[in-house]
């Protein structure tokens, strides 16, 4: 890794002004407590920010400058079409302004500058873009009722959302937050991961350049056991909208019970399982898939394809191939646009992850690609793409999520033991299944417990197609209108006019 050679994008990133101060009603500010957290570029390892540590106190602030500015209706009331103006702008800014956060998203999180750029930028513009052309074709109804009765179901905006989002995706997971909530007509308080602040942050003057009234969005970077903990337990946040690790989703379950009962979305963990039947069609595509399902974002992504199950027949072949793709795949720097695959977003990570490949080792798997911290000169946290062989479902590589680019390679004898084995997980987020075989492709769907199932293709998305968990991955859906089920409320109105 050449990181002498500075890019254009080095130089960019000198000259960059890090945002590092929270967003309350409409204006940038620092903790009340004057506290900050340091942020790292994980490329380099070196501290590049310190950012505003809100507190209980900014919390508060928050939540009442986002009450405020929901109860007066300046958005919550205002006609659909008006609110597609604004968010369709919105979105515009967040395209014109692509590469600057393209830039902050690769400084907090270490994914390739072209894949931020590219991929992660235009993916929440989408995002936004799709909940704004949405917001004026949703109707209500009017139910079968007796014939002296109008009665309306209709839909109203909850009140104030806190969507809680994690570092893998920070603005896309943002967005799938941001899109629904604010096209149903909510307040919202965003709270990055503290590893990401900086896109959160950034967007915020972005919106409200775009016409969003002052108090409508809130962004508070902290800490999640602080800021998390404080929005999951105030008083008057009525929905919280979570993407994250199974553990910490368990804790907003709790603060819900503990404070008003506010309704909680959960997009959790995954342990997603790549079934490849020996009737797979073409093992040179799935063999590029499958690598592709676990090392993109290296690895740290909810649904990502972590266990590899293959049929006994095709192993030693598909294997072979497999291990082509994660021996071509080499760490290097983000800021090089030839880059595809970055750093780990931080050091805790990268020790949980190596820990994870230390513990597959121990207990008996076989390492056959990769295996390797690398790149250690730069600073930065570089893992290469790794692939165990020999691999029981109840090992710990099998059962828990690494979050880094690691594949569990288990062997099975048929389409049953791969179906249960593809079922034998506390998670139920996605699946990925190849056969040639239509019978058994529907009924692999059908028997896999899990909220996506891919059939000969993985991990592909579109904004109508709801996404979340079953078990414990969650519950709740991102995307598609169903997600917007989760920031609004159904009333119904029953007029008598007999
Ligand atoms: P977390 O679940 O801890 O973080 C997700 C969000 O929750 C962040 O904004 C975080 O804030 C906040 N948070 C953390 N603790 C609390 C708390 N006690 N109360 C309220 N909010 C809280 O994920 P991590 O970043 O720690 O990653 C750990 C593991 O989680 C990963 O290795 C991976 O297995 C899984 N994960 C899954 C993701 C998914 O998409 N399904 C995404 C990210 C992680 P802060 O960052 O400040 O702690």
């Amino acid at each position: 890794m050449n990181v002498e050679l500075k890019s254009d994008w080095h130089r960019r990133a000198e000259a960059l002004k890090l945002p590092s101060k929270a967003f309350i009603d409409g204006a940038y500010v620092d903790a009340l407590s004057g506290e900050t957290f340091d942020c790292v570029y994980p490329g380099s390892g070196k501290v590049i920010a310190s950012v505003a540590a809100c507190g209980p106190a900014d919390v508060d602030r928050a939540v009442r400058s986002a009450r405020k500015a929901f109860e007066s209706g300046a958005w919550s009331r205002t006609a659909p079409t008006e609110r597609k103006k604004v968010l369709l702008r919105f979105s515009e800014l967040l395209l014109e302004n692509r590469e600057e956060l393209g830039l902050l998203e690769t400084l907090n999180v270490g994914k390739p500058i072209t894949n931020s750029t590219n991929g992660d930028i235009p993916s929440a513009a989408n995002c936004i873009a799709w909940y704004a052309e949405a917001i004026d074709k949703v109707y209500g109804e009017v139910a079968a009722t007796s014939d002296d009765m109008t009665t309306l179901v209709v839909r109203e905006p909850v009140g104030i959302v806190a969507a809680v989002v994690p570092w893998n995706y920070p603005l896309s997971m943002a967005a799938w937050k941001l899109g629904p909530a604010l096209a149903t007509g909510n307040s919202v308080i965003l709270k990055p991961a503290e590893q990401s602040p900086f896109t959160a942050l950034r967007i915020a003057q972005l919106a409200i350049d775009a016409g969003l009234p002052a108090g409508v969005l809130n962004v508070l970077p902290g800490l999640g056991h602080v800021t998390g903990k404080a929005l999951g337990l105030h008083m008057d946040v009525d929905c919280v909208g979570f993407t994250g690790s199974t553990e910490v989703g368990r804790y907003f379950m709790q603060y819900s019970g503990q404070s008003n009962i506010k309704r909680i979305g959960l997009e959790l963990g995954g342990k997603s399982p790549q079934v490849v039947l020996a009737d797979c069609p073409d093992l040179d595509v799935a063999a590029r898939t499958v690598a592709a399902g676990i090392f993109s974002n290296t690895g740290q992504v909810c649904n990502a394809g972590s266990r590899l199950i293959v049929e006994d027949k095709i192993k030693d072949k598909f294997l072979e191939k497999v291990l082509a793709h994660a021996n071509d795949l080499k760490p290097a720097d983000p800021l090089d646009p030839s880059t595809k695959l970055g750093s780990i977003v931080s050091e805790e990570q990268l020790n949980r992850v190596m820990s994870y490949i230390e513990q597959g080792l121990s207990g008996g798997a076989r390492i056959i690609a990769g295996g390797n911290r690398v790149a250690q000169e730069t600073g930065g946290f570089f893992v290469e793409p790794t692939v165990f062989d020999g691999v029981a479902n109840n090992m710990k590589i099998a059962q828990e999520e690494i979050f880094g680019p690691v594949l569990s390679a288990i062997t099975v004898r048929d389409f049953d033991e791969a179906m249960s084995v593809a079922n034998d997980t506390i998670y139920g987020l996605a699946a990925g299944v190849w056969t040639g075989d239509l019978k058994k492709a529907h009924r692999a769907a059908k028997a896999i417990k899990a909220g996506v199932v891919w059939v000969n293709c993985f991990d592909r998305g579109s904004m109508s197609v709801p996404f979340g968990g079953f078990k414990q991955s969650g519950f709740g859906r991102d995307k598609s209108l169903h997600a917007m089920d989760k920031y609004s409320d159904l009333k119904a109105i029953w007029i008598n006019h007999g």
